[in-house]
């Protein structure tokens, strides 16, 4: 076997033949690639399954954090479908930007990866690339300019996650309900299979063209302390950096690197030939060869993401009914397409003829165990879990504002909580003791006045959630 001078990425065998060549920090790199690949489409299956027990797309990615970002800060909550863990990834991948660039497109983004694998496969087909004319690729990459405005501040005015429909991730996610899918985000399904075709011809199509999380991180890359730079005196210009960079960067002509595009993926760094020539740089030090690199943005994203686990503040999944039910705090917002029209009743003790009745629905035709986020397609028509949230929301506000003849000091037996003790809510409302317990049918000595409402059911059974306190406090408060 003979090793040719300065050839790194192929090697020449007695025979004559070429023998493709992956370098060590390469096979890392594909292996955390095809891993986090397998695992998020894992969670995306399983979570049509159980969506308490597995997190949403949403909650999975960082630009959810950023469309959010306006209504955490200055509302202090966040959009519906979003929780902490959009914000953990969107500070992930803001803190790799300033130590390792781009690196959580060129290392971890599954969306990157699969057009990374279409690419591979089209290679395979066609033996080349098809790059556009300069002229038409630079207009076209400041699409995602544009895009990255409509979305984030869309989402900030309109308090709503406005890229969902078009999301070919959201799509990717969903695909294991292929009929919702199709249903839901036809807009999204096509992109992403544009998306997939498009990068059998022009690698990561996406990532160059439409990506707004890509250019966010590209426009902080432009203060990050990490850097790939080239050796002008050394480089012997024989291109084959340009011909290995997924997006396109004439790495050749440039001494530092420092194009919104780079997704530090390090895939040039192992096939220049000429040793030290391409390589990275931390804070100016030449310190980052392309596995230390692989080694930095794992401790880092897999750090972070262990640690807040760890210290608890790390969620990425609402609570279940049941959860909801024995804690007893619960607002609109958090009502959810997989529950029922049962759930939210009993989430919030509204009769069931109430809530068919405002929200113009035919009990005949929608069964109060249809789940709210398939009402739609038995009604076939646009009825979104937004309505359930508004009407119920209403409901909620009327019940604590009463007509001036009925009004009294006392607030609405909505407002009990399930860490209120029975005794705390019978002063609350100036309810005899024994009066409430016998509404709720229990026994004092069995279940002592200064149980809380949500541990009642410990005692007494499941029936006796904070509902059935509410519920009963609400007949005293009538007769
Ligand atoms: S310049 Fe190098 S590190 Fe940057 S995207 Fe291209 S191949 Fe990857
Ligand atoms: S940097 Fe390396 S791979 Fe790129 S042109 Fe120069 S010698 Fe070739």
């Amino acid at each position: 076997m003979i090793i040719l001078p300065y050839t790194m990425g192929k090697t020449v065998m007695a025979s004559g033949k070429k023998k493709r060549w992956i370098s060590p920090a390469m096979w890392l790199r594909y292996g955390l690639l095809a891993f986090i690949l397998i695992y998020i489409t894992y969670i995306g299956v399983m979570h049509q399954r159980e969506q308490t027990v597995f997190p949403p797309v949403d909650a999975l990615c960082p630009f959810g954090g950023l469309e959010s970002l306006y209504s955490i800060l200055f509302h202090g909550q966040y959009l519906n479908r979003i929780f902490i863990s959009s914000f953990i990834l969107l500070g992930i991948t803001v803190i790799l930007v300033f130590i390792s660039g781009r690196s959580f497109c060129g290392w971890i983004c599954p969306l990157g990866t699969l057009q990374g694998i279409m690419g591979g496969i089209g290679r395979r087909i066609t033996k080349r690339k098809f790059p556009l004319s300069l002229k038409t690729d630079r207009p076209i990459r400041y699409l995602r300019y544009p895009i990255l405005v409509v979305f984030t501040v869309g989402a900030w005015i309109g308090g709503k996650l406005l890229i969902r429909p078009y999301d070919p991730w959201v799509a990717y996610m969903h695909l294991s309900n292929f009929a919702d899918t199709i249903d839901e985000f036809p807009i999204g399904l096509a992109i992403l299979v544009s998306t997939l075709i498009m990068s059998l011809f022009i690698p990561r199509f996406f990532c160059r063209y439409l990506c707004p999380m890509g250019v966010f991180l590209g426009i902080l890359d432009r203060v990050s302390a990490f850097r790939l730079e080239r050796n002008r005196d050394t480089c012997i210009n024989c291109m084959l950096c340009d011909k290995k960079c997924p997006v396109g960067i004439p790495v050749e002509s440039m001494t530092v690197i420092d194009r919104v595009e780079c997704l530090s993926c390090g895939e040039c760094v192992p096939v220049c030939p000429v040793p030290d020539t391409l390589y990275f740089t931390l804070a100016k030090k030449r310190l980052v060869t392309p596995i230390a690199l692989g080694v930095m943005v794992i401790v880092v994203f897999f750090g972070v993401i262990g640690l807040t686990k760890a210290l608890g503040v790390y969620k990425s999944t609402s609570p279940s009914v049941k959860e909801m039910l024995m804690t007893g705090t619960i607002s609109a917002d958090e009502i959810k397409g997989y529950m029922t029209l049962d759930d939210v009743t009993q989430l919030f003790a509204i009769p069931i003829d109430t809530l068919y009745a405002r929200l113009s629905v035919d009990p005949s035709i929608v069964p109060s165990n249809t789940k709210l986020k398939e009402i739609k397609s038995v009604l076939k028509n646009d009825f979104e879990a937004d309505s359930v949230r508004e009407v119920v929301s209403r409901i909620l506000s009327e019940s604590m504002t009463k007509p001036p003849e009925e009004s009294s000091d006392l607030p609405s037996p909505q407002s009990i909580r399930g860490t209120q003790t029975i005794r705390e809510v019978a002063v609350q409302f100036d309810i005899p003791l024994n009066e409430l317990y016998r509404e709720l049918d229990l026994d004092s000595l069995a279940i002592p006045p200064d149980t809380p409402c949500r541990d009642i059911k410990n005692l007494a059974g499941d029936e006796y959630h904070t509902t059935a306190v509410r519920r009963a406090v609400e007949r005293i408060l009538k007769n």
